[in-house]
């Protein structure tokens, strides 16, 4: 630690600063007090203080002018700040932005990955308006879930449109689709004419674990574990489970079967239906979702259906 009399002999701000000799004015010491600041002394030149934060005891520069006219802050007392909101949401707080824009930070997010965000936008996730969605987790997750449909996620869509990604199906032929579209395996190939509508796919009942109970989900995908594991925030939290399938033999038979469910049901047995408001924090799906207590109930349809029934023809299952 340099001791001389013409450096002071603490870091401040992280740096060493030159001592500047002159006169400290009652003015300022008053100004600063008033925003909570003791005048340490003089630095760098005689346009700079040095202040005392008496919340956290740390040194910091400040312009003489910004001390008698401003309103000075204290960095530290920022940066601590910062750190604590961040950590509320389970993230990092680590530091200036690296591509130096001052109205970011960098942070480490609660899946590990580190980005760049705006203070003002973790204070709102942690007060719990929003989520910090991490650009790799989700881009992860887009791969995945093509992947699941026998595509890959290339990068970029040609077309405009937020909403669109290029994919290279296992034929090599490249496209763009919806990143929903896809999730949903809600795709034809133009290169090899595969069509989601004629490849088989699954009529399935999901179990989840919520808040106020358990529920269940009924749908149509040629892949059900995928989906469980895919429509659920917190894997952790909602526990899913795939109830059962049953075979379907093609996707365009799937969707009509799964529609006609749907209204036999609620229709049947509307009580069953859970509002959304109570699995949207939860799950991502906006309908579809049943009390528990259908699940004996739902099964047996299943049941029907194997056996021949058409929900959409009007007739009882039992
Ligand atoms: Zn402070
Ligand atoms: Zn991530
Ligand atoms: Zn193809």
């Amino acid at each position: 630690m340099p001791i001389t009399n013409s450096i002071y002999a603490f870091p401040i701000d992280g740096k060493f600063r030159r001592i500047h000799h002159g006169p400290i004015y009652k003015l300022w010491r008053d100004r600063a007090a008033a925003n909570g600041f003791t005048i340490v002394g003089r630095a760098v030149s005689h346009e700079h203080l040095v202040l005392g934060c008496q919340t956290c005891g740390l040194p910091t520069v400040a312009r003489v002018s910004h001390v008698r006219d401003g309103n000075p802050k204290c960095s530290h007392c920022i940066q601590e700040r910062r750190g604590n909101v961040a950590l509320d949401y389970g993230a990092l707080h680590l530091g200036p932005d690296p591509e130096g824009d001052r109205k970011y930070r960098l942070y480490k997010l609660p899946c590990g990955h580190t980005g760049r965000r705006q203070p003002g936008c973790v204070k709102k996730a942690a007060a719990g308006h929003h989520e910090l969605r991490c650009d790799i987790c989700l881009k992860a997750r887009h791969a995945a879930e093509a992947e699941a449909q026998g595509w890959q996620l290339i990068g970029k869509a040609k077309r405009k449109g937020a909403s669109y990604r290029r994919y290279e199906h296992v034929c090599g032929h490249q496209q763009d689709v919806t990143i929903a579209n896809m999730r949903h395996g809600d795709v034809d190939c133009a290169g090899c004419g595969e069509s989601w509508t004629s490849k088989p796919s699954k009529i399935y009942l999901l179990r989840f674990h919520l808040p106020k109970g358990m529920v269940i989900k009924l749908g149509y995908s040629n892949n059900p574990e995928f989906r469980m594991r895919q429509v659920q925030h917190d894997l952790l939290v909602t526990r899913g489970a795939v109830i059962r399938d049953i075979p379907v033999a093609t996707g365009h038979q799937a969707v009509r079967i799964e529609k006609a469910l749907h209204s036999f049901i609620s229709a049947s047995w509307p009580d069953l239906i859970v509002p959304p408001e109570n699995f949207e924090r939860c799950l991502r799906t906006s309908s579809e979702i049943y009390d528990h207590r259908a699940e004996a109930f739902i099964s047996d349809l299943l049941d029907a259906v194997l056996a021949g029934w058409d929900p959409s023809s009007g007739k009882p299952p039992f």
